[in-house]
């Protein structure tokens, strides 16, 4: 059973001061997680979390997560810029990006950010760009084929299988890219890869570890390229329904270490560091979506319309994604209504719920829509006029802090010209 981290008494406090919908977060969580995480690759001195900003772009989470010993994986110029606003610096900023603009490289060279290269072209394009091949650099690989493991929801939607996928070097081109780069000067290199979405299985990393640790040798031996790093990028999931089981990030992290001891450490690559790039494993279930009943609707179906729509969450219509959610103050009542939980946008997909059996809902009840830390937010838009609600952040004290405005009809406007 979800429960939310939140009660409906904090939650009415809140609604006084913040009107619904919010994005609401849990500090405390997010430290835990993130400790966990740390605790799970402890055995790698080089360990670091580089927390994927498009998940969660919001400056006092990634404050937060930077007291947490985590870097910033960007992606764009502007995920660059908020990370070196927030305080992250250097080597602290991973650059894994594709169809990358020109300027996006300046910026990440600017900040000494490790630059992880998508394309074989882009060593070219980087080169001239910037002028130079940093000494630093990190290539991703993509081994084609199919790659299945466990349960992977939506995973097709973002990564859809390796030889499908737009993403990485083949194998062949890393190789080659290698050479190339360390012929350019470049004199310390990292492997990439991202295989899988929202895996549920403490299969993935140790899976995915074998297969770019049994590389890093072959490409050691073949290029005499010194391998630093290894980052095994995001896809580790949460359990978005109630009965799924959740991941053990220290069976994770021992499944890893398992793979080193056997591949790298035997062939005198014992000092390679250990990357990851996670985001929804970080902050899905430490946010949640706080909406408020406005309508009931009964046709040929049952409709609960909420204040909160696609445009605040765009997961359940985008890939039909499952979220569960608790009508505050009846976590214990029986769940004997069906319902479609609709937002309000000129589109059929914007419903967060279809057939979902709950509590009876009334109006002005408050829900609580789960695992909407990550992903969530973030991919919001603002079709039919939609604006994007504010973010609140739950403190370790039990306090709140405002940590993202709402949008204003004014903040709407700001870029249409009228004359
Ligand atoms: C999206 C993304 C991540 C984070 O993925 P999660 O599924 O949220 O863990 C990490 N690295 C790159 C390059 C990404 O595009």
């Amino acid at each position: 059973m979800k429960r939310p981290f939140v009660t409906l008494e904090q939650l009415r406090e809140m609604t006084v001061q913040y009107p619904t919908p919010f994005h609401l977060y849990d500090e405390k969580g997010i430290r835990e997680n993130a400790r966990k995480l740390k605790e799970a690759f402890a055995w790698n001195p080089g360990f670091k979390e580089y927390f994927a900003v498009k998940a969660t772009p919001n400056p006092a989470i990634l404050k937060i997560l930077r007291e947490e010993g985590c870097g910033a994986d960007c992606s764009s110029l502007t995920e660059l810029m908020m990370s070196d606003r927030c305080g992250f610096t250097g080597p602290e900023i991973m650059f894994s990006s594709n169809d990358t603009p020109a300027e996006d490289f300046k910026l990440a060279a600017k900040l000494g950010a490790t630059i992880n290269l998508d394309d074989f072209t882009h060593i070219d394009f980087l080169k001239e760009t910037i002028g130079f091949i940093p000494e630093t650099i990190s290539c991703r690989f993509n081994p084609g084929g199919v790659f299945t493991i466990g349960e992977s929801t939506e995973g097709f939607q973002v990564m859809d299988n390796p030889g499908d996928s737009k993403y990485g070097f083949t194998r062949e081109q890393i190789f080659e890219g290698f050479k190339k780069l360390k012929a350019m000067g470049a004199k310390r290199f990292g492997i990439h890869a991202f295989l899988a979405s929202n895996t549920l299985s403490n299969d993935y990393y140790p899976t995915l570890a074998g297969i770019l640790f049994r590389l890093a040798v072959e490409l050691e031996r073949e290029t005499g390229c010194d391998i630093c790093f290894i980052n095994l990028s995001g896809g580790v999931g949460v359990p978005y329904k109630p009965d799924q089981p959740a991941n053990d990030i220290a069976a994770i992290g021992e499944g890893v270490r398992r793979q080193f001891e056997e591949i790298l450490a035997p062939a005198g690559m014992g000092d390679v560091a250990i990357y990851t790039e996670l985001g929804r494993f970080m902050l899905a279930p430490n946010g949640c979506l706080v909406t408020k009943v406005l309508h009931f609707k009964h046709t040929y179906k049952e409709y609960v319309g909420v204040d909160a729509c696609a445009a605040n969450l765009m997961r359940p219509a985008m890939y039909g994604a499952y979220h569960h959610i608790t009508v505050m103050g009846k976590e214990d009542a029986p769940c004997d209504h069906k319902y479609d939980v609709t937002g309000g946008l000129c589109e059929n997909n914007d419903k967060f719920a279809i057939d979902r059996m709950l509590p009876e809902v009334e109006q002005g009840d408050l829900l609580v829509i789960h695992d909407t830390g990550a992903h969530g937010f973030s991919m919001g838009y603002n079709y039919n006029g939609k604006l994007r609600s504010a973010e609140v952040l739950l403190q370790e004290d039990g306090s709140t802090r405002l940590i993202r405005r709402a949008e204003t009809p004014e903040d709407y406007f700001a870029t249409m010209i009228f004359d």
